[in-house]
C-alpha cells in the first residue's frame, strides 16, 4: 500500500498537466462486497464531482464508468470478489474510461454522490446486483394484481415563499389549490397520488424530488403559474430539463424557479454541474425522452380541448425540480398572473378544474402507454 502511495505520488508529480490535474483527480476506488445479498458496492474517491456516465454490459459481464478526470492513475487494486480485474482508458482528453470485468452477470441498482467528507472527498457510489432468473421472477410476479400507476404532483413554492404575486393572488395558493383538484381527479380515474405539500410549507427543490422518490412515482409533475412584466402575454406551457435553455425566456423562467431554494438559504451549489452530469447519464436518457413524451402529450390534448396555450408551448432549461434520474418529470405553468384573463381562469374554480381535466387526461394517455410497453 505505501509503495502504492509512492507511485501514486510519482505518477501525480510527472503529469504535466500537474496544476491542472490537482484540483480533479480521481484518488481511489474502493469495494464492498455482500455475498448475502449477491450484490456489491463501487465507490469512486474524487476531488471534484465529476460528470460521469455508467452502464453495464451482459456478454463478457462488465461494468463501464466513463468519468471526467484528469487523473493518471491507470492501475486500481481489486478487493471485490465479484470482479475479475479492472481495466482503465483515457476514452477522451479528460474522460477515462474504467471498465470493470465481472465474473457473473450483474445489473446497476442505483447510482449516486455522496456528499463532500471532512477531506473534500466526494464519494461515487455505484451498487450491482447479481442478475439471477429475472425471467422466472417476471413470471411470478405479472398474475399479481395490477400495480398502480403512481403520480407526485408537486404544488410549486409555498411556505416562506409565495412565488408570483399580482392583483392580490399568490403562486403558491393556486399551485397548492390546483393539486389537490388533480389529485382527486387522478383518484377517481384509479392511480395512486401523492403531493410534495399538503399545506403553506416551504420544501426545498431537492426535497421535492426525493418525495417523488421516496414514492416510487411514475410520474412527477411540478405546478406552477408564471408572471411576466409583458401583462398581454397568457396560455398554458410545459417544461422539461435540459442543459441549456430553448430560448432566453425559458432560461430566465428556470432562473426564477431554481432561486426559490435561495430564498430558504438552501446551499444550490452546483445545480448546473449536477445538471450536466445527470444529462450524461443513459438512465437519464430514457427519462427524458418519456417527460418529453408526456409534454407533447399535455400539448395536443390541451390544444384539442381548446385552451390557451403560450406560443412554442414545450420548452426546456435546468429546472431544478425536475432532475430525478429514473422518474419522468415536467413543470407546467398553467398560466400567467400577470394576466388578468389567466388569473380569472385560475382563481375560478369552473375553469380552473377544465383546465386539469386535460391535465389528467395527458396523464391517463401516458400511463396507459406505460402499461402497454411494459
Ligand atoms: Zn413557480
Amino acid at each position: 500500500m505505501f509503495l502504492f502511495k509512492i507511485l501514486l505520488l510519482f505518477l501525480i508529480f510527472i503529469n504535466s498537466n500537474f496544476l491542472l490535474s490537482v484540483d480533479e483527480r480521481l484518488n481511489n476506488i474502493r469495494f464492498s462486497d455482500n455475498h448475502l445479498n449477491k450484490s456489491f458496492r463501487v465507490v469512486l474517491d474524487l476531488t471534484h464531482k465529476a460528470a460521469y456516465t455508467v452502464f453495464s454490459l451482459n456478454n463478457n459481464p462488465r461494468l463501464v464508468v466513463d468519468i471526467e478526470t484528469k487523473s493518471n492513475i491507470k492501475k486500481f487494486q481489486n478487493d471485490s470478489a465479484f470482479i475479475k480485474s479492472i481495466r482503465t482508458s483515457i476514452a477522451d482528453q479528460n474522460v477515462m474510461r474504467i471498465v470493470f470485468d465481472l465474473k457473473s452477470k450483474f445489473y446497476i441498482d442505483k447510482h449516486f454522490y455522496l456528499k463532500k467528507n471532512e477531506n473534500n472527498i466526494f464519494r461515487l457510489v455505484i451498487d450491482l446486483r447479481k442478475k439471477e432468473n429475472l425471467n422466472i421472477q417476471k413470471k411470478n410476479i405479472k398474475p399479481k394484481s395490477k400495480t398502480k400507476f403512481i403520480v407526485t404532483i408537486d404544488a410549486g413554492h409555498g411556505g416562506i415563499d409565495p412565488g408570483a404575486i399580482n392583483l392580490g393572488k399568490k403562486e403558491k395558493n393556486i399551485t397548492l389549490k390546483a393539486a389537490k383538484e388533480l389529485r382527486m381527479m387522478l383518484k377517481n380515474k384509479g392511480f395512486k397520488v401523492f403531493l410534495t405539500r399538503n399545506d403553506d410549507t416551504f420544501i426545498s427543490l431537492r426535497q421535492r424530488r426525493n418525495i417523488a422518490k421516496k414514492n416510487k412515482s411514475d410520474l412527477f409533475i411540478s405546478l406552477h403559474v408564471d408572471s411576466l412584466k409583458k401583462k398581454t402575454t397568457r396560455g398554458t406551457s410545459i417544461y422539461t430539463l435540459s442543459e441549456k435553455a430553448s430560448d432566453r425566456i425559458t432560461a430566465k423562467l428556470a432562473e426564477r424557479e431554481n432561486k426559490v431554494d435561495l430564498i430558504a438559504g438552501v446551499n444550490l451549489q452546483d445545480v448546473d454541474n449536477e445538471v450536466a452530469s445527470i444529462l450524461l447519464d443513459l438512465n437519464r436518457r430514457d427519462t427524458k425522452n418519456s417527460s418529453s413524451l408526456f409534454a407533447e402529450s399535455y400539448v395536443n390534448i390541451t390544444r384539442k380541448n381548446g385552451h390557451r396555450l403560450l406560443r412554442g408551448p414545450h420548452r426546456h432549461a435546468g429546472f431544478a425540480v425536475l432532475k430525478s434520474t429514473d422518474i419522468p418529470s415536467v413543470l407546467i405553468e398553467l398560466g400567467f398572473l400577470s394576466n388578468v384573463s389567466d388569473v380569472k381562469l385560475l382563481t375560478k374554480k369552473k375553469s380552473r378544474t377544465r383546465l386539469l381535466t386535460s391535465l389528467a387526461e395527458a396523464i391517463e394517455l401516458f400511463a396507459k402507454k406505460r402499461s402497454n410497453s411494459n
